[in-house]
């Protein structure tokens, strides 16, 4: 990261960096910088179909949407719309190959398919981290080294649980339940499919999924590698199109199960319109967690964390640490350190290597987030973000944060879903509990403290499903991810995602 001092000192060059054209946008020290645009190639095609029964067919509506590239507004390729027709026709493939094929096949022979799946995608890891960020505006690091290797490390973990599968639940018979409707949402989309797929079909189950119009692409792109690896027709099948299309596919008689993730409002519509049938169900939804900051924490290590909490995906993510409750004595000096690392932050191209914030998902994403800026204004907080241009085209906004919010605050109770953190203090450590815990969310928290003891007591009193401990946004396939409260209910990852996956006898 280039040093704020020099950034300060030097005066703003003019069109050219190092004989190549200034960016654009022009955060943190423009001296040192050096694009570095990710070369490889997302081969795209034009248009993109539906994947049902292992073949890539046109949707019955003839019809086709844009998928667009959230850092420029231009348009990537054409997806096809799934309506009712599709729908059932999927279910019925994913039927087929669950009563013929995969619901038979012994689990060392799923595991196979699964570990092909798991390489093909390693194979093609660039090509993938490269289509993903161009439509979902991510930076290409994270692509490159969070989303897609984590996508393929769900593949190779529930691999290695296909044929142990007895383990799941010991002493009782573990058996698939049947085919699964699955529909997730745009912040992380490979990496939700494949958290999604892996363990359904390692324990047996066929699927049937429907991304987010905003990134349909590399759900669509995975769909090659499944044909790739051979996987037999039918056992996952996907659906693109929008959100009345996931109604019917959450809502189909087909599905013994069905897994959501998405926001809390979307989650109950679902909840409410499969009410009364025998669908098992999970759902992943909302949060608005807490990023707590003791006094005798590392404070350096603690503004890392604090930014890898809210300012990683561009604050769009479920678990963002969107609170920080800071430790009154250090409040200031946290707030001035953060100010200092935030100014060194490159907002900018996704592709290029070097940019740590990216572009929003959509135009109404960013409009929803910037009402909430002016909400935070309205109501009396103070808001801060470095000074820098935006881009003219394509969904921008600098990470901001707000000082002077009570818990009372808009801003502080309702999901942004955007770069933006609201901060607030405490005094004792009760007062630090009872305000994280003052929210109907419950996905995730931080604890940022020297003390052991102090960090037990937290991951106790916190009612979240994740309390990370001198760390934020740490994930891995063998640990269980799931919300208390309004954020849903169920695990994914690890043994006990797998038992929501499977029928006990
Ligand atoms: P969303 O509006 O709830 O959409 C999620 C998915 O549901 C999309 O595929 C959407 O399709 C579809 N959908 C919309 N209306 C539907 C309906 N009536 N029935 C069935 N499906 C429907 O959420 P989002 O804005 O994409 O994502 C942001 C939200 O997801 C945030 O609230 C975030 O906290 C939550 N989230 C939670 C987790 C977690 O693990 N807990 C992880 C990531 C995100 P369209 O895209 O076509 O509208
Ligand atoms: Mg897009």
């Amino acid at each position: 990261m280039p040093t704020l001092t020099s950034a300060k000192k030097s005066p703003r060059p003019a069109a050219r960096v190092h004989g190549r054209p200034a960016p654009e946008l022009i955060f943190g020290d423009l001296w040192a910088y050096d694009p570095a645009p990710e070369t490889a190639d997302p081969k795209l095609k034009p248009r993109y179909e539906l994947f049902i029964g292992g073949k890539f067919v046109a949707p019955a509506s003839g019809k086709y949407f844009d998928s667009i590239n959230p850092a420029n507004e231009q348009k990537i390729a054409e997806m096809a719309l799934g309506g009712a027709a599709d729908v059932e026709a999927a279910y019925r493939a994913a039927q087929k190959a669950q009563e013929t094929v995969w619901g038979k096949m012994p689990g060392k022979e799923r595991a196979k398919y699964l570990f092909r799946i798991a390489r093909l995608l390693q194979d093609r890891a660039r090509e993938f981290a490269v289509a993903e960020t161009m439509d979902n505006g991510k930076p290409i690091k994270e692509t490159r080294d969070f989303d897609v290797p984590m996508a393929a490390a769900h593949f190779f973990y529930h691999a290695g649980w296909a044929d142990k599968l007895e383990y799941v639940a010991p002493g009782r018979k573990v058996a698939p339940l049947g085919v699964v409707g699955q529909v997730i949402p745009w912040n992380f989309p490979l990496l939700m499919l494949s958290w999604k797929i892996a363990p359904a079909i390692a324990m047996g189950n066929c699927v049937v999924i429907k991304p987010a119009t905003n990134t349909p692409l590399t759900a669509v792109k995975l769909a090659e590698i499944f044909q790739d690896a051979g996987l037999p027709p039918g056992v996952v099948n996907i659906i693109t199109g929008p959100g009345s299309t996931g109604g019917l596919l959450m809502a189909h008689p087909t599905a013994a199960k069905i897994a959501f993730t998405g926001s809390t409002e979307v989650g109950k519509v679902i909840m409410r319109s499969v009410a009364g049938t025998e669908k098992r169900m999970t759902m992943e939804l909302g949060g608005k967690a807490a990023n707590i900051v003791f006094d005798d924490a590392p404070l350096d290590q603690a503004v890392e964390g604090i930014i890898n909490g809210i300012f990683f995906n561009q604050g769009q993510v479920c678990c963002a640490g969107s609170r920080l409750l800071v430790q009154e004595s250090v409040a200031d000096r946290v707030v001035a350190k953060l100010k200092n690392r935030l100014r060194t932050l490159r907002v900018g191209d996704p592709l290029d290597k070097n940019t740590d914030v990216g572009a929003i998902v959509s135009r109404d994403q960013l409009a929803t987030i910037q009402g909430y800026l002016d909400i935070g204004v309205k109501e009396g907080c103070k808001m801060w973000q470095p000074a820098g241009r935006l881009p003219t085209k394509g969904f921008y906004l600098p990470p901001t944060i707000f000082t002077g919010v009570t818990q009372s605050h808009r801003i502080a109770r309702e999901e942004i879903f955007g770069p933006v953190l609201a901060i607030i203090t405490f005094r004792t450590v009760e007062e630090a509990v009872e305000k994280a815990n003052n929210t109907p969310y419950g996905l995730s928290a931080g604890v940022w403290t020297d003390k052991g003891s102090r960090i037990l007591k937290m991951s106790t009193e916190l009612k979240a499903g994740v309390v990370w401990a001198n760390t934020f946004n740490k994930f891995d396939p063998a640990s269980p991810f799931g919300g208390y409260k309004e954020s849903g209910f169920g695990r994914e990852g690890g043994r006990q995602g797998l038992l929501d996956y499977c029928q006990l006898a």
